[in-house]
């Protein structure tokens, strides 16, 4: 009677082989990858200064660059 959303949504990560996380499918339908192999693997950090210099108010922001997409 219900149909089986979960199960056919149900996806293995190709770099670990654990199940990636329905949401996560949901929003990146053709993701292979979990979110952790992703931010490992396909992605790369870079920090940026942000802020004030002068106001001696500034951090380190850390962006993502998504090299797949
Ligand atoms: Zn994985």
């Amino acid at each position: 009677m219900y149909p089986v959303i979960d199960i056919d949504m149900a996806k293995y990560c190709k770099g670990c082989g654990n199940e990636i996380h329905p949401l996560r499918v949901k929003v990146l339908p053709n993701t292979q990858t979990c979110v952790d192999c992703s931010q490992t693997g396909r992605k790369s950090g870079v920090p940026v200064l942000r802020g004030d210099v002068e106001k001696d108010d500034t951090w380190v922001d850390v962006v993502f660059i998504d090299e797949n997409e």
